[in-house]
């Protein structure tokens, strides 16, 4: 089958040949129908080199994927060839107390897990290609009615991520409350969306591009705001001078970090979902009082099943552009230049 293949760091992956997957005991493989392509390949393509995560390359790029059973290993119970599934992304050991509650993404025995801190795509070979190995039958999602593989993998990372950070922060997210949405792109403008689905906050979405900030009006955005130097001035007055309840920065570079904490109201959250290699310095002046500031990676299983359950009822709908695997990369290049809207959809 044909697959395409991060060869090594710091290059453009090549689109393969490779051996079909066969499942061993316990393990599924998906006929992919969609695997999503996530600023974090590039991130992979550009800048991590040995030693910036506990795993290297050759593997097989993407890690936001649904399809169709496939196959089944010995002693796999309960799924039946051909059923529409996700892909559950973050691969943990499965036995400590992160992993038995759902949360792979913490997994506390990450030399117990079939790659520590990866999963498909990230480490091992993931869904850029006709069939994905998954090797443990729990990371398989059935999709429930009214999702097809194309709107449902986006959901598995762009949808999983916000959902997971935007949900921690429900109890700052009353009727009255604004969040910040930093980056409106994969990420972001579902980000918009389930902050619109699940909650009444005031939701205001900043980005550089002009087409980005027209998603996110169509996405429910209540106003938009010209990420740059009178953004944090716009954000302020926009909240009576109060701030923001919650901020999420799915850019996480150096100004929009900045950004973030000069809307950031007291008592407020201000998530860092990007990995835009910026840092923020902290002392006891320069963030408001009782700002909790996290940093979050993707989501958990549970949370996983609400985020394809909004899919299903419509509360939510990726916005995607679909390519063949011939022109994944493609793909990555529009997502370099910053002309991609939405989430682009390898459909193999
Ligand atoms: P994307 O390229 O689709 O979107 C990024 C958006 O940010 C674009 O719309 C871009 O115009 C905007 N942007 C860039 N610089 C900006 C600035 N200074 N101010 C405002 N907006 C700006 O990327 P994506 O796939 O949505 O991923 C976003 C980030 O999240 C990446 O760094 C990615 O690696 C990371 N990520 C993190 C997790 C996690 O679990 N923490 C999961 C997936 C992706
Ligand atoms: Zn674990």
């Amino acid at each position: 089958m044909r697959a395409l293949r991060l060869r090594q760091w710091k290059s453009e992956p090549e689109l393969m040949e490779v051996p079909e997957p066969t499942p061993g005991t316990g393990e599924v493989v998906v006929r992919i129908g969609a695997a999503g392509a996530c600023h974090s390949d590039l991130h992979l393509m550009d800048e991590f080199e040995p030693g910036s995560v506990p795993w290297n390359p050759p593997f097989t790029l993407g890690h936001e994927n649904a399809g169709w059973v496939h196959a089944v290993g010995d002693g796999v119970t309960g799924l039946t060839i051909g059923q529409p599934v996700a892909v559950y992304g973050p691969w943990g050991c499965g036995t400590c107390a992160r992993c038995r509650v759902g949360v792979d993404p913490y997994c506390e025995n990450p030399a117990g897990a079939p790659v520590p801190g990866g999963g498909g795509g990230l480490g091992l070979d993931g869904g850029m290609a006709e069939y994905e190995l998954v090797p443990d039958a729990r990371h398989i999602v059935p999709l429930p009615d009214g999702l097809d593989p194309v709107e449902a993998a986006p959901l598995t990372d762009a949808g999983l991520t916000p959902y997971h950070a935007i949900r921690r922060s429900w109890p700052k997210l009353p009727p009255g409350s604004t969040a910040v949405v930093i980056g409106v792109g994969g990420l972001g403008h579902v980000g918009v969306q389930i902050l619109k689905a699940t909650t009444a906050a005031r939701v205001i979405a900043v980005d550089t591009r002009a087409e980005a900030l027209r998603l996110a009006q169509e996405c429910g955005a209540d106003q938009t705001v010209t990420s740059g130097p009178t953004a944090a001035e716009e954000i302020r007055a926009a909240t009576g001078g109060r701030g923001a309840d919650v901020v999420l920065d799915f850019v996480g570079a150096d100004a929009t970090l900045a950004l973030g904490v000069a809307v950031a109201r007291t008592v407020g959250d201000l998530t860092i979902v990007g990995i835009g290699g910026g840092t923020l310095p902290v002392s006891f002046f320069s963030v408001p009082y009782e700002v909790s500031i996290a940093t979050t990676y993707w989501g958990s299983r549970p949370e996983l099943i609400e985020v394809l359950e909004l899919g299903a009822q419509g509360l939510i709908r990726p916005k995607t552009t679909t390519f063949a695997l011939d022109d994944a990369l493609d793909a990555y290049r529009q997502m370099r230049e910053g002309t991609l809207e939405g989430r682009a959809v390898i459909v193999p």
